[in-house]
């Protein structure tokens, strides 16, 4: 009998993470016979790595500094490329998550293998073959093409904003919470699920978990379990095809913020907050889980965990609550399943100290 359920799916084939791997580029260049590569880059980070990847590439480049992101930007660069320049050998995205979603657009427009050089590592877009943007004030997600090549040069990852780091480690810890949503939808919806997925998903968030009271991303060996953790999360993603086995009830609750303009917190900061409160939900309806050493591991590692740290008081969070009902419904997690009212939600802020 042939084995005709087995599963096709691509996966990178280069990827490092280490301090000093931006050096590789190089390598790149040589093993995959690039010889017109589109590199975009932001305004800053092409200072601190876009210009030394050019350099590195050794072949003819053509460099676009992204400032916005939008499909209209990344459409712009298409017909810019189509218009003359040639056809690239290679999209390289040099920087944070706008420039790499706008990249991971191009790329797979125009065909071309795209290689990820994320400057930070603020969620799992750094690998996943999705791309984020904002169009009139409203958060959308589109699937493209997963990087071919990942290039993670811890030295400048460290060097990036605190404040995202602690926004990476809330995206990534979100992950246990997020598949035990999906767990719900296997039990109660008779989903699809694949346990290696969900293994990649929450392994390393769990590691992260119990090693957080000596997590300090100063430290290549902390910053490596993070950087590790998001790329097996785009990972996850990428072989399960769809954002399901990371994106459940409190991914809901902080796309519900970004449709209503709430609050100031990033995407990880958002969704740790989520955690908390979701991780809080199963707790109470199935006794599984421990929303105390969620919220305990982000105080440790300094990212917020009150509503108030990020602008928001609890009318906006009980506002928002309600409103992550209406996001992709479809998408079956403990909000579907408990339909909680809002006296559930306000319980629920207060017992975790998440809003007075
Ligand atoms: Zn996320």
């Amino acid at each position: 009998m042939m084995f005709k359920h087995l599963k096709q799916i691509s996966l990178p084939v280069d990827v490092r993470v280490y301090r000093g791997a931006i050096e590789h580029v190089k390598k790149i260049a040589r093993k995959y016979d690039i010889n017109f590569a589109v590199l975009l880059t932001g305004a800053k980070t092409d200072k601190v790595a876009g210009r030394k990847v050019q350099k590195l590439m050794e072949c003819r480049t053509k460099k676009f500094i992204v400032r916005n992101a939008s499909r209209q930007v990344a459409k712009k660069i298409e017909e810019e490329i189509g218009a003359g320049l040639g056809d690239a050998d290679a999209v390289i995205g040099v920087g944070g998550g706008k420039v790499l979603d706008v990249a991971k657009v191009v790329a797979f427009h125009s065909n071309a293998p795209l290689i990820s050089i994320p400057t930070n590592a603020a969620h799992d877009g750094i690998a996943s073959p999705l791309a984020s943007f904002k169009e009139r004030g409203k958060p959308i997600s589109i699937k493209v093409g997963s990087p071919v090549s990942i290039i993670a040069d811890l030295e400048i990852i460290k060097d990036s904003p605190v404040r995202l780091l602690r926004s990476g480690y809330g995206d990534l810890i979100s992950n246990v919470v997020e598949v035990k949503d999906w767990m719900l939808g296997v039990e109660k919806r008779d989903e699809d699920y694949d346990e290696i997925v969900a293994s990649i998903s929450t392994m390393p968030a769990m590691l992260l978990l119990k090693s957080s009271r000596e997590l300090n991303f100063q430290n290549t060996s902390s910053l490596r379990l993070l950087v590790r953790g998001l790329i097996l999360s785009g990972l996850a993603i990428n072989m399960y095809g769809s954002s399901r086995p990371v994106s459940g009830s409190a991914h809901k609750f902080s796309h519900a913020l970004d449709y209503l303009g709430y609050g100031d917190g990033t995407h990880g900061e958002q969704v740790g907050i989520g955690t908390i409160i979701m991780e809080y939900m199963h707790q109470q309806c199935y006794g599984e889980g421990d929303w105390e050493i969620l919220k305990n591991s982000l105080e440790k590692i300094l990212a917020p965990t009150t509503a108030k740290e990020i602008n928001l008081n609890k009318k906006m969070m009980l506002e928002a609550l309600m409103y992550s009902k209406t996001i992709r419904p479809h998408r079956y997690t403990i909000i579907e399943d408990q339909d909680p009212q809002k006296k559930d939600f306000e319980i629920c802020l207060e017992k975790t100290g998440v809003a007075k």
